[in-house]
């Protein structure tokens, strides 16, 4: 049997291709990292190199939950975000690059002196660990329903030695006082139609159905989160929501009917609408 890196990384390419996945070359490197814990370039410098009975085990292992359509991060436990390499788990959506819009977008609303910081939903902690390394005068609170997320997102707070962020377990902003306002409020929350086709498909169908399905087409959390968003912001405060490309309007019309001011709707990446934001002068 051949076991070389190079003729390993063609068969399992060749087998992830079969099987529908569309990064075939990606997906069979990073999985041969992650059981050789070398990088990228080891694999082009040692093309030659053999696997021993235990790595090509291993190997095989990985590669066959990746053939079932198991998402890469959550196989290899690890997805990197803002440049931060994060923990991630099946209890957390994976972090995904069109949110690294919404913490620009709030970076830009970040005021230069002291100030706090919420996001809500946090998951793996990676929209609040992005503000947090990126803004040291800035004290973040990541609050997660799933107390399993909440330590996910702590764990990987102590791993990257961040100092300026804190992890609470409860719905929205339940476990916060009553009292507590902040100057930017950010959210990834659950904000797919339970009848949208795009969860029985990729990736997404391994991810919680809690992170990523909100009632009333989507809309429900997001409601939620911008009625009470208006107790917790200071004034001239910050509201920044992810939601899906045709939900640009109807949350543009949420904010506004609330009272929010300065509303507009940013786009991702691919140039969709993603990310929308309002000011609350209180
Ligand atoms: N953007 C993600 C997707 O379409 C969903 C993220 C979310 O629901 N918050 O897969």
């Amino acid at each position: 049997m051949q076991r070389s890196i190079d003729a390993l990384l063609k068969q399992a390419a060749s087998a992830l291709s079969d099987a529908g996945s569309d990064s075939p070359h990606i997906d069979a490197a990073v999985l041969l990292c992650h059981v050789l814990d070398k990088p990228r370039s080891y694999l082009l410098t040692w093309p030659e190199k053999e696997l021993d009975d235990s790595q090509l085990s291993a190997f095989n292992a990985l590669l066959a939950r990746r053939l079932t359509g198991e998402p890469i991060a959550y196989i290899v436990g690890e997805r990197e975000f803002w440049s931060l390499p994060l923990k991630v788990a099946p209890h957390t959506l994976i972090p995904r690059p069109d949110t690294e819009r919404l913490v620009e977008l709030a970076l830009d609303k970040m005021p230069p002196q002291a100030c706090t910081v919420l996001d809500l939903g946090t998951g793996t902690g990676a929209i609040a660990l992005a503000i947090a390394s990126e803004c040291p005068q800035a004290q973040v609170t990541g609050i997660d329903l799933r107390p399993e997320a909440a330590a996910l997102a702590e764990e990987n707070r102590i791993r990257l030695g961040i100092a300026n962020a804190r992890f609470l377990s409860g719905s929205w902003y339940s476990p916060l006082d009553s009292q507590e306002r902040f100057a930017v409020i950010v959210s990834n929350p659950p904000y797919i139609d339970a009848t949208d086709p795009h969860l029985d498909q990729g990736d997404v169908r391994f991810e919680p159905k809690s992170a990523l399905v909100a009632d009333d087409e989507g809309l429900a959390d997001i409601r939620i989160i911008s009625e009470q968003g208006r107790l917790h912001l200071n004034a001239g405060g910050w509201l920044l929501l992810e939601h899906g490309y045709e939900q640009g309007q109807a949350v543009r019309e949420i904010l506004t009917s609330l009272g929010y001011q300065q509303v507009s709707t940013a786009q991702d990446y691919a140039g969709l609408d993603r990310v929308t934001l309002g000011c609350w002068q209180g």
